[in-house]
């Protein structure tokens, strides 16, 4: 381990060296950043010696808090016995083989196969991979349409950005010309004068106009969260999931499911699938498999598509270095034998969420807040100057950036989304810890209404 170095110097160090993922690297050069370099239970610590309550469990990922010393054991043990070994040409590993098959028994009852990569980023595009070849190898090679919704995010690669519906990133790179998009179930933003099961039937239905538009011998699949999570925790009306899923059985479109934020307990079931009542084919993971101690990602492949597959004869041309690394396998079992021997997503389900959520909505009376959203243990608050017509706090998310950078200042780490205020704690947090984290949002809010009005 690397001597440590005093705060200062390694801000030096940051802002010489560094470039940092979806920041300004040009202001990140001049004013540096923040240094983490401790974290326990729920609390992360900066080289500047702040102290701050996590309250987006690192990147949506430690669903279990920073305190595992299972998952750093297991992994420690693994380097020991075999550091590394590929999964090419028919060789495996024994984590990767026991972690296939604890998946299988823990993801919904279609899935009976797991491909594994290093992060969400590259599930999607083993996604992309997988479809084309299975329609291929079902003599539908004209089946190559990817519909995809705006705002969503699915990773930062060229292919899962294309899938991904961020205008930010799209003006940076263009993306793949076969990715189509749809509005987001976003109806606090675009719902106007209709219900929320009004709307949401609505913008379902944009999937089957678009379906209509490019052909149904043309499209091959639709790809959404359960829950759009970086685009602002946008839980969709209780219609629409079942009329998507209608949607793709009538025109025989594979239903692709991202649950690399929704998995491993975020929204109250193991799965978002499960609490939306959907079935993909398809379900692509990461981030939360390991509580964020090794990059796992993958995708479970549903029966319908694996029989194919397994049928289809002559290599599938796809695979990465580190798919399956014995280390990062070790620390997902470590995972899922915390998750299943604690119960620790159903009683965060009954236990804690509704407590989280009921808190929250006590922001329903701030001046500020003109929308409670939330699942589970993830939420937003969205902000405004005026609740009647909805005038925005300040241009370019201005008011959301300040009651964000209030929080983390109070020892709060949130996150903001347009005039969003995005939250996900640990799934490990008790009722004490909650209060604390709604206390710190409120004195944010506060600050906040202050400053801008
Ligand atoms: N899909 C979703 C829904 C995500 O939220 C993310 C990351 O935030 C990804 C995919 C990409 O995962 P990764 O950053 O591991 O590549």
């Amino acid at each position: 381990m690397s001597h440590k170095k005093d705060s200062a110097a390694l801000q030096a160090l940051d802002r010489s060296h560094h470039l940092h993922p979806f920041t300004d690297l040009q202001n990140h050069a001049e004013q540096g950043g923040r240094i983490v370099n401790r974290a326990e239970h729920i609390y992360i610590y900066d080289t500047d010696g702040q102290r701050m309550l996590d309250g987006m469990s690192g990147l949506w990922c430690c669903n279990l808090g920073y305190s595992q010393p299972q998952i750093a054991e297991a992994v420690y043990r693994q380097l020991q016995e075999l550091p590394y070994y590929n999964n090419f040409f028919k060789c495996a590993n024994q984590p990767a083989v026991e972690l296939a098959r604890a998946l299988v028994e823990v993801t919904p009852a279609q899935f009976n196969h797991v491909f594994f990569t290093n992060s969400g980023s590259e599930a999607n595009d083993t996604n992309i991979r997988l479809v084309h070849r299975y329609f291929d190898l079902l003599g539908k090679p004209e089946k190559k349409l990817f519909i995809s919704r705006k705002n969503a995010y699915h990773g930062s690669t060229i292919a899962s950005s294309s899938l991904g519906g961020m205008d930010g990133m799209h003006k940076q790179t263009r993306g793949l010309d076969y990715v189509h998009h749809i509005n987001q179930p976003h109806w606090f933003a675009n719902g106007g004068e209709l219900s929320p099961d009004e709307y949401g039937l609505q913008v379902a239905g944009e999937l089957e106009a678009k379906i209509q538009q490019l052909g149904e011998d043309k499209v091959a699949a639709f790809i959404a969260e359960p829950v759009q999570g970086a685009g602002g925790v946008i839980i969709p009306p209780d219609s629409y999931w079942p009329e998507i899923q209608r949607i793709c059985d009538a025109y025989d479109i594979l239903l692709i499911a991202d649950e690399v934020i929704c998995g491993f307990g975020r929204t109250g079931k193991w799965f978002g699938s499960e609490t939306y009542g959907i079935k993909p084919q398809l379900m692509t993971f990461a981030k939360a498999v390991t509580n964020g101690y090794m990059p796992l990602g993958g995708v479970m492949v549903g029966d319908q598509v694996a029989k194919v597959l397994l049928a289809g004869g002559g290599e599938f041309t796809h695979g990465l270095t580190y798919s399956g690394h014995p280390a990062s396998c070790a620390a997902a079992l470590a995972t899922l034998d915390i998750l299943r021997s604690t119960n620790i997503i159903e009683h965060a389900a009954e236990h804690i969420a509704p407590y989280f959520q009921g808190r929250l909505r006590e922001f329903e009376q701030h001046p500020l807040v003109a929308q409670v959203r939330g699942q589970g243990m993830f939420a937003a608050l969205e902000l405004v100057a005026d609740k009647s017509s909805r005038k925005r706090l300040a241009p370019d998310s201005a008011g959301a950036i300040y009651c964000r950078d209030r929080a983390n200042k109070n020892g709060l780490m949130v996150r903001q989304t347009g005039d969003a205020m995005i939250m996900a704690p640990p799934l490990i947090c008790n009722r004490e810890e909650i209060d604390i984290l709604i206390e710190k949002l409120a004195i944010a809010l506060d600050e906040t209404a202050v400053h801008y009005q």
